[in-house]
């Protein structure tokens, strides 16, 4: 195949136990899928179904690369999340056979441009610049399931230069994995190498510039990055 400009690169994460890397195809976020959060961003955890929102698979930055502090911004903020690799596609999974459908599991942080978020929300406009930006999806290696099986519990946490602000268990997620990939395959048919943000929990706040991030997932990894 000829193209007229440079095709661009296959974004990728490392593979724990493998030299073999993990080719990404489209990163998908869930919005407030922990209570605390939800209620910290002025929802109702109760009564909201899943919403879905996405990333540039070339936004992600891997595990101990820089997060370099993006443009037109002044509120950029931390979440901490799960994210489910996609090894198996398909359309309309059912929850009950959901599982099937996962490579493996990272640690990963969906940075957010807050302030512009907040804009896109009170004009009724969408999320791209507050979630889609350069660099927005810092993720650590992938844990093949095969080797961990299915973390339905665990501590979930992030420390900003050695201080803990974001500290919860998978089992607080409002939609699990299984409902949440369920959901999405309803509205998109998911393809291998296509990557699920999960939610985070409660504590997200502003970074600034020089801070360090490091975060991790009980039995699944961990994710660095430092504010450049
Ligand atoms: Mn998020």
């Amino acid at each position: 195949m000829a193209y007229v400009i440079p095709p661009p690169p296959v974004s990728s994460l490392a593979v724990e136990g493998s030299d073999a890397r993990f080719p990404v195809h489209r990163i998908y976020c869930v919005g407030r899928n922990y209570a605390e959060h939800a209620r910290e961003m002025g929802g109702d955890p109760d009564r909201e179904p899943p919403f879905f929102f996405a990333k540039p698979a070339d936004s992600l930055v891997a595990d101990g690369a820089d997060f370099p502090y993006p443009p037109q911004t002044h509120d950029v903020h931390h979440e901490m999340e799960l994210v489910v690799a996609i090894g198996t596609g398909g359309a309309n999974i059912t929850a009950a056979g959901a599982l099937d459908h996962v490579f493996g599991y990272a640690a990963g942080l969906d940075m957010t441009r807050r302030d512009l978020q907040a804009a896109a929300k009170k004009l009724g406009r969408p999320w791209d610049t507050a979630k889609g930006f350069d660099h927005a999806a810092p993720c650590g290696r992938i844990m093949p399931a095969a080797r961990i099986g299915h973390p339905a519990t665990g501590a979930i946490w992030l420390k900003v230069n050695g201080e803990l602000r974001q500290n919860s268990d998978l089992s607080q997620l409002i939609w699990k994995v299984p409902e949440v990939i369920a959901s999405l395959s309803t509205l998109f048919t998911l393809v291998p190498g296509d990557l699920i943000y999960t939610g985070t929990p409660a504590g997200v706040a502003a970074v600034q510039r020089g801070d360090v991030l490091e975060g991790g997932i009980d039995g699944v990894g961990t994710i660095a990055t430092k504010v450049a």
